[in-house]
């Protein structure tokens, strides 16, 4: 495994990779999330590239960007026993060095969901990941469902702007209790690790009462809402059920549908989501 920090060396190195490059973008403290995405590249490909950067244009004035976890010699250790030939760990500024003026914006479905909360949040999703395709120029790069919205729009830009490439969506890893796994779940308390379980009750019941054929989408919120409000730790910032294309909020399920939701538990701020159908 070797670990690369700057594009001018990983351009060199890219020329004699044996085809398919398979690249599985992060922000490093690893977990067994993105070690899946990172075993499905390996199955995938003929060469693997992991990046490790943390991305400080996608975090608010009020997000977390400073005390984001890292880990980085840990990180390496886990990537190497995974077969990883790759990984690329820039500087902030090696990707955003002075002068730094050109942005990508994908549309409409930005305005939604996460969007709404976050502002500026995909266009630094959408400008860093559209550098390190540029960068990296994988065949294949292998994105969460977790992130279900933040799929979305990458698969968007890559349509819209032509991006050659194939983007490949892999399941969400929980933990056996079905929290999914994040990094930012180390930021939570032994009781908010117990309250922060109140998501998945919520789109379990969501799946329980679809599939008793409930299509009513706005009662399916409602139930999920009220369920999260007993937990007095949690404070919700969505629930959605949506359209999995468009992200627009649905009043009958007729198709498929994304339950998704952000829910604060005390400081730290949690996403899940499920489809149904
Ligand atoms: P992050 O380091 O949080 O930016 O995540 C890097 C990639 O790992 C993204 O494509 C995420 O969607 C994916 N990922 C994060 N957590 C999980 C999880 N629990 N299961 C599957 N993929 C995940």
């Amino acid at each position: 495994m070797k670990v690369v920090t700057e594009i001018g060396e990983y351009r060199k190195l890219r020329k004699g990779m044996p085809s398919p490059v398979g690249f599985v973008p992060t922000m490093g403290y690893l977990h067994q999330g993105h070690l899946a995405l990172v075993q499905q590249a390996r199955a995938e490909n003929k060469t693997v590239v992991v990046s490790i950067f943390v991305n400080p244009t996608q975090f608010g004035p009020k997000d977390d960007l400073a005390a984001y976890p890292r880990d980085p010699e840990r990180d390496l250790a886990l990537l190497e026993k995974e077969g990883t030939d790759i990984v690329f760990m820039p500087s902030a500024e090696e990707m955003y060095p002075e002068g730094f003026s050109s942005w990508v914006e994908v549309d409409k479905v930005t305005d939604r969901l996460e969007g709404a909360f976050r502002p500026g949040h995909f266009r630094g999703v959408a400008t860093i990941v559209a550098k390190l395709f540029n960068s990296v120029q994988p065949h294949r790069a292998y994105f969460g469902q977790k992130d279900a919205q933040q799929l979305i729009v990458i698969k968007k830009m890559v349509s819209d702007l032509n991006m050659d490439l194939e983007v490949v969506a892999v399941p969400t890893v929980r933990d056996p209790d079905g929290l999914a796994m994040s990094s930012r779940n180390t930021y939570l308390d032994p009781e908010e690790r117990k309250a922060a379980l109140v998501l998945w009750n919520a789109l379990s019941l969501a799946q329980e009462l679809w599939s008793k054929g409930e299509r009513n989408a706005e009662r399916l919120r409602q139930e999920m809402s009220a369920l999260i409000q007993k937990e007095p730790r949690a404070k919700i910032d969505y629930v959605s059920v949506a359209d999995p294309d468009s992200l627009e909020e649905l009043s009958q399920i007729e198709g498929t549908a994304l339950v998704s939701m952000a829910v604060r538990i005390g400081k730290t701020r949690l996403i899940d989501n499920i489809t149904l159908g």
